[in-house]
């Protein structure tokens, strides 16, 4: 990436409050635009990759999905290769992947969705290391954001209050032109937009009540003949789930996740009995013969939500928003890190086609977009669930399009090219209106197919 156009006065500092992904990628970005960036964050950050308490969900399967690799890797050229020698696995989904769909085994086409699988410490770190190569970025860490300064009308941020973690007394405005806030999910900003006198945005939620437990164990010595075992629920009977992966440092990550408050526990035999439970016997099986090498960790998330920035009556201008902060999906989707490079993208599409007005609406709007396609395929699903557990009907649009689905996903598990489609899509290469495409509908509803695989299936 390449600025085109000499850097407008208006644009000399831009400070983001939050280094976790959606913080480096907008920096990396922004950098392109703004003579100055400087990027703070509460936590101090690992000389390795490793653990952060700002970070709580790192210890957890973080799926790189095929859009957010090639998004990163446009980012950051030759990202892939780092991340290789680091010892990240290259993976071929379905071909590498025993993949339990709600609708039974998938067959193991190759060639599928080329993915690389690594724990999300170590894409944070690698990503982290290349944004601080770029002498235009300054990093300040153990800083917490506590607010916003504006102007005495109200209608510009012109700078971020700080304060120093663990000294007392050591608050302080940092100024800037623009502000960028991806401090997460547990973001203040709607605290922040209120004590200056706007409305919070609207906010759209769905119950989901997740629980996550997640372990590393050692990677046997056996040879498999997969790197990616995924046992996914089938609603409304089984509503549990769980994963291995292969990873750097030649270790597995397991990760349980239960559904509308259904915990998986974080004792060692509370995790196995969890995992015994599942559709299929492989994952405890495997696990049986397998050294952890970390405690079990657990995290759950209550809701996801979308919060429409982009809809407000009114905005300061020089102050936007992203990443989990504008819209936290249910992680069961794996899509937060791609949503976040798709936004940065947008913004630094936004900011190449108009180089000097003040575009925080527009910035703002590209960012809340770029949840929309995620939002609609987490959302329809996290819906389904809910309706399971309170009885209340999903929405008209979501009923009418249930069927097909299920029959997309079936079709998908012995059909190459609704495989293919479908995985597209969950990879988020491609629209999910995609699927009503009439190639995909013609496989999809011919009458009389073949039914998936009965046993796990072997390598093709
Ligand atoms: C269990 C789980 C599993 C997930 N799995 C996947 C997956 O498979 N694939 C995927 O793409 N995504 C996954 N996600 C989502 C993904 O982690 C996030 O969507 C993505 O990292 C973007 O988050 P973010 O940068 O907006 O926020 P975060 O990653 O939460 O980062 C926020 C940063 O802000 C800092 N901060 C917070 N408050 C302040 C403050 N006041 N001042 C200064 N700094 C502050 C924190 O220290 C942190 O560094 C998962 C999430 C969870 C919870």
């Amino acid at each position: 990436m390449t600025a085109h156009a000499p850097i407008p006065s208006s644009r000399d500092h831009v400070v983001i409050a939050g280094a976790g992904m959606a913080g480096l990628l907008a920096a990396r970005v922004l950098a392109e635009h703004y003579k100055r960036v400087t990027i703070l964050d509460r936590d101090r950050m690992p000389d390795n990759p490793g653990f952060r308490s700002g970070v709580p969900q790192s210890p957890h399967t973080h799926v790189l999905l095929g859009r957010g690799a090639a998004l990163l890797e446009a980012l950051f050229p030759n990202i892939r290769s780092e991340f290789l020698k680091a010892g990240a696995v290259p993976l071929d989904w379905p071909g590498d992947a025993l993949w339990l769909t709600a609708a039974g085994w998938s067959r193991r086409f190759r060639p599928g969705i080329s993915l690389i699988s690594l724990s999300r410490d170590l894409i944070e770190w690698t990503v982290r290391q290349r944004v601080l190569d770029d002498p235009r970025i300054e990093m300040r860490t153990s800083t917490e954001a506590t607010g916003l300064l504006a102007d005495p009308d109200g209608t510009r941020v012109t700078g971020i209050l700080v304060r120093q973690r663990g000294r007392p007394g050591s608050d302080h405005t940092i100024g800037a032109d623009l502000i960028v806030d991806a401090t997460g999910r547990r973001s203040q900003c709607c605290r922040w937009l209120t004590t200056l006198g706007y409305p919070a945005p609207e906010e759209t939620s769905i119950a989901c009540d997740v629980g996550y437990a997640s372990r590393f164990y050692a990677r046997p010595p056996q040879e498999r003949d997969w790197r990616l075992l995924l046992l996914q629920a089938q609603p409304p009977d089984h509503t549990r789930s769980g994963m291995i992966a292969c990873v750097e440092g030649d270790r597995w990550i397991v990760s349980l996740v239960g559904r509308l408050g259904d915990r998986p526990p974080t004792d060692d035999e509370g995790f196995l009995q969890f995992a015994a439970t599942l559709r299929s016997p492989l994952l405890h099986q495997a696990l049986r013969g397998a050294d952890p090498v970390s405690p079990v960790r657990g995290f759950g998330i209550s809701h996801s939500y979308r919060r429409r920035f982009d809809r407000m009556s009114g905005r300061p201008a020089g102050f936007v928003v992203i990443g989990d902060a504008v819209c936290t999906l249910n992680p069961v989707y794996a899509q937060g890190m791609t949503v976040a490079a798709i936004g940065a993208l947008g913004l630094d599409a936004e900011l190449r086609r108009s180089p000097s007005s003040d575009l925080t609406g527009r910035l703002q709007a590209r960012i809340v977009r770029a949840s929309a396609d995620a939002w609609v395929l987490a959302g329809g699903e996290d819906l389904r669930y809910l309706a399971l557990h309170s009885g209340e009907r999903p929405p008209l649009r979501n009923r009418i399009m249930r069927p097909y689905l299920d029959r997309v996903v079936r079709t998908a598990t012995h059909d190459r090219h609704v495989n293919r489609a479908l995985l597209r899509v969950v990879n988020m290469e491609r629209s999910p209106y995609s699927l009503l495409n009439p190639g995909v509908m013609l496989h999809a509803m011919q009458p009389g197919k073949a039914a998936p695989p009965e046993a796990p299936p072997l390598a093709q």
